[in-house]
């Protein structure tokens, strides 16, 4: 098997593993319990705080564990509307966020917020220029992404943190894809609130934080214990906590991944199957993108199509996100960048990680070679395609 779909969910690496097991069988005590056997779960989780933190350059204190990105985005998405319901009711954020933002969005709507969607230019990124021009009086928020987990574009969090600033307007960005592959630094960002995940970097499911900045006098959504300083309730998932704080320990020591390795690995990909398969566009930026992230869409086709056959040759991919997954017709991130109707419905993205290898993209390369000229062989709409290309 090769496994291009790094995106949607890594392997987790046997050091992280090795770190998680001894909390569910030796110490796996309730930490919230005073008696001294419970100091063990706590340092772990304390240690795992730490790591994280020193990741992402901010302090122990600002680490809140959540079940996942799902969970922070929707933490801090209505825990801010719930907090500054009396300050406004207007939301900012980008056609092409995930959905876990984007329906929180959209509930929200239904209790009255408004809530504005940024366009993208062709490249995949928000101009932050839109974004001065959306901010009103009753803004209260604007969550922009990293980095896209469809077309890895990197999105200028700092310019838009600036802007919203001058209004007093908080920040919220979704890391998730972006945490363990491109440097995050919360001070230089200065977001107010930052969502990751642990399972897209080499953690284990289920696990995630928010980072809120101190200060930041961000409401609950879940209510019960006093765990995590009690704003967020709920018996700590010590082994998971402990295996997201191992997976961002080796993720700085070992440079984001080897970030500069997937580049190398990102960028022979696009250029054999830019150079070698006709009538194919590279979703996004290509400087502005995440190192592993490679989104094809080939003209006249159909992307589940293309993935299936991939599959029947043991190649892992996807076709969008893997919460679209199975869902026909185009996502939302691709239709935002307008690019044409004959190529939108042909979107495959590969997403690649530091166990990948040269040799696998080479296979992968012939084998979409041979898919995309056998598809596209028996594909009338493809050759009157060409016929009209040939009259422009
Ligand atoms: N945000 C982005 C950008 C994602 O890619 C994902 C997962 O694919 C999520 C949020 C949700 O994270 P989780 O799977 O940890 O709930």
């Amino acid at each position: 098997m090769i496994y291009l779909d790094n995106a949607a969910t890594t392997s987790v690496y046997d050091d992280v593993i090795k770190e998680m097991l001894p909390y569910f069988t030796m110490e796996y005590a309730n930490p919230s319990e005073i008696y001294s056997y419970a100091t063990g779960a706590r340092k772990g989780m304390n240690m795992a705080r730490k790591h994280i933190a020193d990741l992402i350059n901010a302090d122990s204190t600002e680490i809140y564990f959540t079940s996942g990105g799902t969970e922070s985005d929707n933490w801090a998405l209505k825990g801010t509307a719930y907090t500054l319901r009396g300050n406004g009711k207007h939301i900012i954020t980008s056609a092409i966020e995930h959905h876990a933002v984007t329906n929180s969005c959209r509930q929200l709507e239904k209790l009255g917020y408004e809530i504005t969607f940024l366009p993208v230019g062709t490249n995949g990124i928000v101009d932050p220029a839109h974004v001065r021009r959306a901010i009103r009086n009753d803004t209260i928020l604007v969550s922009v992404m990293m980095a896209n987990n469809e077309i890895g574009t990197i999105q200028p969090v700092s310019e838009i943190t600036a802007i919203a600033h001058e209004r007093n307007v908080w920040v919220h960005t979704d890391a998730v894809q972006a945490f363990g592959n491109i440097d995050i630094d919360v001070k230089k960002l200065n977001v107010d609130m930052l969502s990751a995940s642990a399972h897209k970097c080499h953690g284990p499911k289920g696990m995630g934080l928010l980072y809120v900045k101190n200060g930041v006098k961000l409401s609950h959504i879940m209510s019960g214990g006093k765990q995590e300083r009690a704003m967020r309730a709920g018996t700590e998932n010590i082994p998971g906590i402990v295996g997201f704080g191992k997976a961002a320990q080796i993720c700085k020591e070992k440079d984001n991944y080897n970030s500069e390795y997937i580049t190398k690995l990102r960028n022979h990909f696009i250029k054999r199957v830019t150079d070698e398969i006709e009538n194919v566009i590279v979703n996004g930026s290509i400087d502005k993108r995440l190192p592993g992230n490679v989104s094809f869409s080939f003209a006249c086709l159909d992307g589940e199509m293309i993935q299936i056959q991939l599959d029947m040759k043991g190649i892992c991919c996807s076709t969008g996100s893997a919460c679209n997954a199975g869902s026909s017709g185009i996502s939302h991130v691709i239709a935002a960048l307008h690019i044409p109707e004959e190529y939108a419905y042909g979107t495959v993205r590969f997403t690649i990680c530091d166990s990948n290898t040269c040799e696998e993209i080479d296979y992968t390369v012939e084998a979409l070679k041979e898919i995309v000229k056998k598809l596209r062989d028996m594909s009338a709409r493809y050759k009157a395609y060409k016929g009209r290309l040939k009259m422009r």
